[in-house]
């Protein structure tokens, strides 16, 4: 990667990291790095130390030939795909804490989770070297992490952050989603109508807790029982909030984790809620 890099030296390079079994949404990222650089580089790699389940390690889809078809349909210029050994040639001892960001939701329900995105996200780029890097906003508290990794980090490269693709019916793209049955399937877009029954509550209501108890309880009729968590959160900080702050434009995000079957899916949504008179 970094002799070819070496070979092209791009006034500007752009750089989506994946973990493949690409869809729409990742292609939105590549399209999006294609249009500010002139040389876009897409990396697939399943990286093992930010799983902290096996089962969902091994069930993680992977589908190598099709992506590289829809990578080359999309004109992306290079693919890294790095074998397991190559990232990590021995165990890696680093440990990042990112404190108050990773208390809850993703940081709380998969321990060392953040650990091991930001122990890879600094290993692609420190390779990679880019000008900008694509993230999307499907994984938020992923891209306040990554955030505060490249501040706290000096890393030269600048971030962007790409809304969420979703599927006609609201479900938000996932490499997982393949893994529905056509029942589950049918299910899974309720995460999102929930998520937008919270926002609007919140906007008529201006009760976080009701606004959570009524999607929940929606959730539930629905047949989707285990939901880790469905939080209203800041938009920036995405410390959990009971209360609404009354401040000029506050924006908050509405964020879920919910097992459908055993597919582990999360979406959120961002709003702005203008203060009350
Ligand atoms: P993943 O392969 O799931 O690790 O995702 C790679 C990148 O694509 C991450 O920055 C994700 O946030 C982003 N991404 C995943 N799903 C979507 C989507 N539906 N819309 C936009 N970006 C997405």
């Amino acid at each position: 990667m970094r002799s070819f890099l070496l070979g092209h030296s791009p006034r500007s390079l752009g750089f989506v990291p994946t973990m493949g079994a690409l869809h729409e949404g990742h292609l939105s990222l590549i399209e999006a790095s294609k249009a500010e650089n002139e040389l876009t580089v897409c990396s697939i790699f399943v990286n093992p130390i930010q799983f902290n389940n096996r089962n969902d390690l091994h069930a993680y889809p992977r589908s190598l030939q099709t992506d590289l078809d829809m990578l080359e349909k999309a004109d992306c210029h290079a693919v890294f795909i790095p074998a397991e050994g190559e990232m990590y040639p021995s165990e890696t001892r680093i440990r990042i804490n990112f404190e108050a960001l990773e208390n809850n939701m993703e940081g709380k329900y998969r321990p060392g989770h953040f650990n091991g995105v930001s122990i890879v996200v600094s290993k692609l780029l420190n390779i990679i070297k880019p000008t900008r890097a694509y993230f999307g906003q499907k994984d938020l508290q992923q891209f306040r992490v990554v955030s505060q990794l490249v501040r706290d980090l000096s890393f030269d490269t600048e971030l962007r952050c790409c809304p969420t693709k979703r599927e006609t019916d609201g479900l938000a793209m996932s490499s997982r989603n393949m893994r529905l049955t056509p029942e589950e399937r049918v299910l899974a877009p309720k995460l999102h109508e929930a998520l937008q029954m919270v926002g609007r509550l919140i906007l008529s209501e201006r009760n976080i807790i009701m606004a959570r108890k009524k999607a929940e309880d929606f959730l539930n009729k629905a047949g989707i029982h285990n939901i880790e968590y469905l939080r209203v959160v800041d938009g920036d900080t995405l410390e959990p909030m009971q209360l609404l702050k009354n401040s000029l434009d506050e924006e908050v995000a509405i964020c879920i984790a919910a097992y459908i079957g055993d597919v582990r899916l999360i979406d959120n949504i961002l709003i702005t809620i203008p203060p009350s008179e």
